[in-house]
C-alpha cells in the first residue's frame, strides 16, 4: 500500500484483517487531506446535479459506514465520535431558496428522503440559527464522524492487525517484464509486492500518470467555551447554509468543537492558508449562526482534495499488479469503508459490488509514465 490517509488506512487495516501481509508506506503523517476534512457523511445533502452515479455509490457508502465503525470501535476500544442527528441545509435570501429549492427537488426525485422546512421549523431544531434564514431541507441519514479520531483508530487497528508501517517517500514504481513488481523510495531502498495499491491522494499523478488534481479546501476548527455550552447545546446538528450565493457547513462534535468549512480553490499544490479564505469563511459561519463570532478560534488549516475530471473516485486494477483506490474528491472519509471493501476484493481477484462499476481507472488514460 502507498499512502497513510483514510483510504490507504482504512483499506490496509481490512485487508490485514483478511489475512494478507501489508506494508504501507507513507511519506508525511498527518498533513494529507484526511487530517484536515470535517468528516461529513452526506450522500444526500452532497448530492448536485450531474452526479447521480456518484450519489448512488455514496449512499451505499453511508450504509455501510456505521457497521465498520462500530468493529473498528470494538478492535480498538477507541471512539470514532459518530454522529446521528442529520444535517440541516438552509438558505439565508430568496435567491438561496431558490438554489435549495432546486437541489432539493433533484435529490426527491432520486429517491434520497428529506424533510422540508420553513425558517421558523429551521430554528426551532437549531435555535442559534439567524433570524433571517428562509427555508431549510432536514437529511436525517447523513452522518458525521470525527475523522482525526476516525484516522487514530484506524491507525491503531493496522497495528493491531500486523500492518507493517513503513515512513518514506514512493518515488517510482518498479516493473518487470510488464507487470508492477514493487516500488522505489526515497531513502534508495527498493520494495517488492504481489500487488502495489496506490492510495496516493492528490499526489497521484505523480506514480500513475492519472489525471487527479488538488482542490485546494480551507477550512476552520472552533470550540464551543464552556460558558456557552452549560446552558445547552449551541448547534447539535451539521448545518450546511447557502449564504448569498456561497457555501458554508459547520459540523459539531461531542467535545464542543465545531468545524468550519471549505473553500474549493484550484491553486495546484499551494496549501498556505490565506486571510480572504478565513475570512470568507467566518463571516458565513456569522450570517448563518451569530454565535459563531462567540467561539474559541482553534486552528486554520488547508488541505487537497484529490479530484478527477467527472468528481469520481478510481478503485480498480490499473495494469498488472497495480490497483488504485484514489481519486475520492469531496467524499474520501464517507468512501473509505466501502473502499477498504473494494481493496480486498480487488487483491482477491474478486469482482466489485455494481456501484462501482462506474469507477474503474480504465475511464481514464494515464499519461506519460510507460
Ligand atoms: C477541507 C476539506 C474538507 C473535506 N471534508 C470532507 C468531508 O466532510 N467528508 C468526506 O467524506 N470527505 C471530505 N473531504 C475529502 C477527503 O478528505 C478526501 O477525499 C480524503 O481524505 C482522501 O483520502 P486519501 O487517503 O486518498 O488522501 P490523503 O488523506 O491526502 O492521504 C494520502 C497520503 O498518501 C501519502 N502519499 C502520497 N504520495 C505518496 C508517495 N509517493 N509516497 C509515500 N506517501 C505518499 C501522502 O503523504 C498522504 O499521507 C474533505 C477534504 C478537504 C480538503
Amino acid at each position: 500500500m502507498v499512502g497513510g490517509g483514510v483510504i490507504g488506512l482504512a483499506a490496509a487495516y481490512r485487508l490485514a484483517e483478511s489475512g494478507a501481509a501489508v506494508r504501507l508506506v507513507d511519506a508525511s503523517g498527518t498533513t494529507g487531506a484526511s487530517w484536515a476534512a470535517a468528516g461529513m457523511l452526506a450522500p444526500i445533502s452532497e448530492a448536485v446535479f450531474g452526479e447521480e452515479e456518484l450519489t448512488r455509490l455514496n449512499v451505499a457508502a453511508v450504509a455501510q459506514f456505521a457497521a465498520f465503525a462500530a468493529a473498528l470501535e470494538d478492535r480498538t476500544n477507541l471512539a470514532v465520535g459518530l454522529r446521528t442527528e442529520g444535517t440541516l441545509a438552509v438558505a439565508l435570501n430568496a435567491d438561496d431558496r431558490s438554489a435549495l429549492d432546486r437541489l432539493s427537488e433533484f435529490r426527491t426525485a432520486l429517491g434520497l428522503p428529506s424533510e422540508t422546512l420553513n425558517g421558523r421549523q429551521a430554528r426551532a431544531l437549531e435555535p442559534y440559527l439567524a433570524t433571517e434564514v428562509q427555508a431549510g431541507v432536514f437529511a436525517a441519514d447523513d452522518l458525521s464522524v470525527d475523522n482525526r479520531s476516525y484516522l487514530q483508530a484506524l491507525a491503531l487497528a493496522n497495528d493491531l492487525a500486523g500492518v507493517e508501517s513503513v515512513r518514506d517517500d514512493v518515488t517510482a514504481l518498479v516493473r518487470d517484464h510488464g507487470r508492477v513488481t514493487g516500488v522505489r523510495t526515497a531513502t534508495g531502498g527498493s520494495l517488492t509486492a504481489a500487488s502495489v495499491v496506490l492510495c496516493t491522494g492528490a499526489l497521484t499523478q505523480r506514480l500513475a500518470g492519472y489525471p487527479i488534481q488538488p482542490v485546494k479546501g480551507q477550512i476552520l476548527r472552533l470550540a464551543v467555551p464552556a460558558r456557552l455550552r452549560s446552558s445547552g447545546s449551541v448547534l447539535t446538528r451539521t448545518v450546511r447554509g447557502i449564504v448569498r450565493g456561497s457555501e458554508v457547513y459547520l459540523v459539531p462534535r461531542a467535545g464542543g468543537e465545531v468545524v468550519v468549512g471549505a473553500t474549493q480553490e484550484q491553486q495546484g499544490f499551494d496549501t498556505q492558508v490565506t486571510a480572504g479564505g478565513v475570512y470568507e469563511l467566518l463571516r458565513n459561519a456569522y450570517e448563518l449562526l451569530p454565535i459563531s463570532s462567540e467561539f474559541d478560534f482553534v486552528e486554520a488549516r488547508a488541505g487537497l482534495r484529490p479530484g478527477s475530471p467527472d468528481n469520481g473516485p478510481l478503485v480498480g486494477p490499473a495494469e498488472n499488479g497495480l490497483i488504485l483506490a484514489t481519486g475520492h474528491y469531496r467524499n474520501g472519509i464517507l468512501l473509505s469503508a466501502m473502499t477498504a471493501e473494494a481493496v480486498v476484493r480487488l487483491v482477491a481477484g474478486q469482482p466489485l459490488a455494481e456501484e462501482w462499476k462506474p469507477f474503474g481507472p480504465d475511464r481514464f488514460s494515464p499519461s506519460g509514465h510507460h
